[in-house]
């Protein structure tokens, strides 16, 4: 029998009740094959390492087969896509497996996503085509491994089968895993209809899996303010951390944000190469509503509707609980431009920040913009100027001597060393990224011809992001003008 076969599952977020999910089994696939099993995820949730070599392993994590307290359920939501409301979304293709208990004493929900059918699937098939896939493995674990909060990946598997979409296409399920998935529309999906024993419900999941301490020191009389609180500065906190990276999320409805504040949904996703503030990929963000310095303020928006949601637990006195929920609100853009300011100061060398090196990360953002670098390897070149152990990944134009001059004695005036600035650069800044070009060049490869060389190396590298690899280097550098990604499509 396979050690998947007896994983400890719980099923807690189906024991909420019938209102939040639905059962339903995965629907089997022809052949399933085991792409990439992430051991180090597998030994944190106390998975046996020798599942990745065993021929079972794909059966389980393609939904064929189902461990033996897994109760799977399709959860429900709605949220506003793209402005526009949507009274009812849901699990559409993917499945809550149910709870592994993480080394950390949390518990994490372990879905398959692409398994299927569910109730709530409305025109889709269910499936996922495997080039989505990868991407999501790709992009998620090196978010992951940048320190940024997001759902994670167990597992690529290939179907067999294969998903109709502009073409045929190779079908695949990932599996993801992450403390909670609790939506912003989870949430608005229960408001909307008036069930505030619902909200109370689901709020006290939340409270109970993220935020049980932080409420209980600041907010043990007032749980639910507590609770909006605490998501609109893990907010506030995350969106910062996606701008340090160059990341575009592109679809920030509020189906796609977390309460727990991991990054989730990675569709049409992208880090940007050349630096641009209004850079937008996504195929459908005709409007770039969710461009690269957008997403603060859509990520307020979407926490308004959270708000809005929580109101008739925040106090019986609804004026009063606007009044708590504006307050709260107003917290979020200086939150986040703090996080936002502390971690560009870090990215170029500063220990803290203050007006003038917030002027500095604005006036370096502007030469990125001016010389159309890279917005990856412009910081990462930065830990290149003081004259030891140069990497040698990127020159700067001539023209922005006098910047770099200028820079480097802001460093000198705030008293930071330059052994302390260039080990701090290489801290914050990663080398490799999960670039565009080279997410497209290994789905090609294995969705032509079955070949995941280059998956499998991207996934390798990207577990150790700031490390420099020599021998990796090609995989750190932007595409050349004609190798260049514009358009990033939906997983769907
Ligand atoms: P997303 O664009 O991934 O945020 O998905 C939006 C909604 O569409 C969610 O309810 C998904 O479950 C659903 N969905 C996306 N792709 C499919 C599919 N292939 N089959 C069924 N439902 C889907
Ligand atoms: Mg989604």
């Amino acid at each position: 029998m396979s050690a998947f076969a007896r994983a400890e599952f719980s099923n807690t977020y189906r024991a909420l009740g019938s209102r939040f999910s639905t059962p339903q089994a995965p629907v089997p696939v022809k052949a399933p094959q085991l792409i990439r099993f992430n051991t180090g995820l597998a030994d944190f949730l106390s998975l046996s390492a020798e599942l990745a070599d065993d021929p079972l392993t794909a059966q389980y994590l393609a939904g064929n087969r189902i461990a033996a307290r897994s109760e799977p359920v399709a959860t429900v939501y709605a949220g506003h896509q793209f402005g526009n409301w949507n009274p009812q979304l849901g699990d559409g293709r993917a499945l809550l497996l149910g709870e592994l208990r993480g080394r950390d004493g949390a518990l994490y929900e372990v879905q398959l996503k692409g398994s299927g059918q569910t109730p709530y699937s409305r025109m889709g098939d269910g499936r996922s085509p495997l080039g989505p896939v990868l991407r999501e493995y790709l992009v998620s674990e090196a978010m992951y491994a940048f320190g940024i909060p997001t759902t994670r990946s167990l597992a690529a598997v290939s179907t067999g089968e294969r998903v109709l979409r502009d073409f045929l296409l190779p079908g695949g399920v990932l599996t993801r895993v992450a403390r909670s998935h609790v939506r912003i529309g989870t949430v608005q999906y229960f408001a909307s209809r008036g069930d505030t024993d619902a909200v109370r419900t689901l709020a006290d999941f939340v409270i109970g899996r993220h935020y049980r301490d932080a409420i209980a020191a600041d907010f043990a009389d007032d749980p639910y303010t507590g609770l909006l609180s605490a998501v609109i500065h893990a907010q506030a906190r995350l969106i910062a951390q996606w701008m340090s990276v160059g990341f575009i999320h592109g679809v920030m409805n509020t189906d796609n944000m977390l309460l727990g504040g991991d990054t989730v949904d990675y569709g049409p996703c992208a880090f940007m190469d050349h630096y641009r503030a209004d850079k937008v990929f996504s195929s459908i963000d005709a409007h770039g509503r969710y461009a690269y310095d957008r997403q603060a303020e859509i990520g307020l928006w979407n926490l308004h509707w959270l708000a809005q949601a929580l109101l008739p637990l925040m106090d019986e006195d609804q004026d009063q609980a606007i009044e708590k929920a504006r307050g709260l609100l107003e917290e979020f853009q200086p939150a986040y431009e703090s996080h936002y300011l502390s971690l560009f100061a870090a990215k170029l060398g500063f220990a803290d920040a203050d007006a003038p090196v917030a002027a500095r990360v604005e006036s370096f953002l502007q030469q990125l913009a001016k010389y159309n670098l890279d917005f990856t390897l412009a910081f990462r070149a930065l830990g290149d100027q003081f004259g030891t152990e140069p990497e040698g990944v990127f020159c700067f134009p001539p023209e922005m001597q006098a910047w770099l001059d200028e820079w480097r004695a802001d460093l000198a005036r705030h008293g930071v060393p330059d052994a302390q600035a260039q080990a701090r650069i290489r801290r914050t800044n990663p080398l490799f990224i999960p670039r565009n070009h080279r997410i497209e060049q290994a789905i090609e490869a294995a969705v032509e011809d079955g070949d995941f060389t280059l998956f499998q190396t991207l996934a390798d590298v990207l577990q150790t992001p700031f490390s420099d690899q020599p021998a990796q280097r090609e995989l750190a550098a932007p595409p050349a003008p004609q190798e260049e990604v514009l358009r990033t499509f939906c997983g769907t």
